[in-house]
């Protein structure tokens, strides 16, 4: 890694100049959510605080990657690999935080100065390889921590010292919402690759998917594909030469007929996997799928290869456009990264 090859100035030099003092009340966000990393306001349960942990540590894998990861963008502020490390102590402390909020009724955290941290243990001069792995580490025990909470444990109670009292649902959230910050103050999502809108359109693609069911229950299918697509969507589907192109109701009502005569027991659609491209309030995706059902007896299966555009519309992430093509022979679905499989 050419960063790490080239030591920066303050390497050379001795110990680069602090950052002013933290004094922002990171609780804020609570009420109001970021307005700088774009995070929401409001409550996260330990689970969903796991699940979206994991989601964002790609983006910090990503971060440590780039050429300049050790290069300051203003003499005081920290470089990726220096909020990285931070992050790393914030995942490193959650646990005793966490067993502490069980364990006791409202209890005081030990005071921790995350100022004073960054100097003693010199962030500025840690190998990014070595912070990117124990980066992961602190965020997988910090995650199977939040795992281990049960829902009911939400509203127990803790103190920073010298803070206000947070339930743990609001820890929750303002420990993410730290990692998401710093996130984007480590140059991870410069090309708007943030780790929310991925979230965010990852969900939207297992809703459009999950809408595909057969019985009574396909009306609300459609009700979920209507708010998925944008009202002027185009949807094609292409293959052996011809192309069957539909707006959104051509594309629901057939499929609502079909779903709901009954014929095709136990019809499933999922998203298994995608490659997702993303650029301000766009995004294009590579998203493979698949398909079960039985009918007259047999057993059948279905893949096949969708390419979706995405557009950040005023009501949040919207489907613009669809192209699909079922596999066939010589024609296999390429490899992209697994998607986690939508539960209900
Ligand atoms: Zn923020």
């Amino acid at each position: 890694m050419s960063s790490a090859i080239n030591d920066s100035q303050e390497m050379r030099t001795g110990s680069p100049e602090p950052p002013p003092r933290e004094t922002r009340d990171w609780s804020g966000v609570l009420e109001t959510g970021c307005t700088e990393c774009g995070f929401p306001a409001g409550e996260l349960t330990p689970q969903e605080t796991a699940h979206r942990l994991r989601d964002v540590m790609p983006g910090w894998e990503e971060a440590l990657r780039s050429d300049d990861v050790r290069h300051r963008p203003m003499p005081t502020v920290w470089s990726p690999v220096e909020y990285a490390c931070h992050v790393r102590d914030l995942c490193r402390l959650l646990p005793a935080r966490l067993s502490m909020i069980l364990s006791f009724d409202n209890p005081e955290y030990p005071d921790w100065d995350q100022d004073a941290a960054a100097q003693e243990h010199a962030y500025w001069t840690e190998e990014p390889l070595a912070i990117a792995d124990d980066l992961s580490r602190w965020a997988a025990a910090a995650a199977a921590a939040l795992e281990a909470c049960s829902t009911a444990q939400g509203e127990r109670t803790g103190r920073r010292s010298g803070g206000r009292t947070l339930t743990l649902n609001q820890l929750c959230a303002t420990f993410l919402h730290e990692v998401h910050h710093h996130l984007r103050d480590a140059g991870g999502g410069r090309s708007g690759q943030s780790a929310q809108d991925r979230a965010e359109i990852i969900d939207l693609l297992q809703r459009f998917f999950s809408a595909f069911v057969p019985g009574p229950a396909v009306h609300r299918g459609a009700g979920i594909l209507r708010e998925a697509l944008l009202p002027e969507a185009v949807i094609i589907r292409a293959g052996n030469g011809s192309t069957a192109v539909y707006g959104v109701a051509e594309f629901i009502e057939p499929r609502v007929e079909l779903l709901s005569r009954g014929e095709l027991l136990g019809f499933r659609e999922w998203a298994d996997s995608a490659r997702i491209d993303l650029f301000g309030d766009i995004a294009q995706l590579w998203c493979g799928y698949a398909k079960s059902w039985s009918q007259d007896g047999l057993d059948h299966r279905g893949r096949g290869l969708k390419g979706i555009h995405c557009v950040r519309a005023s009501t949040g992430w919207r489907i613009s456009s669809i192209i699909w093509e079922d596999e066939r022979e010589g024609l296999p679905i390429p490899l992209f990264p697994p998607l986690p499989r939508l539960d209900d």
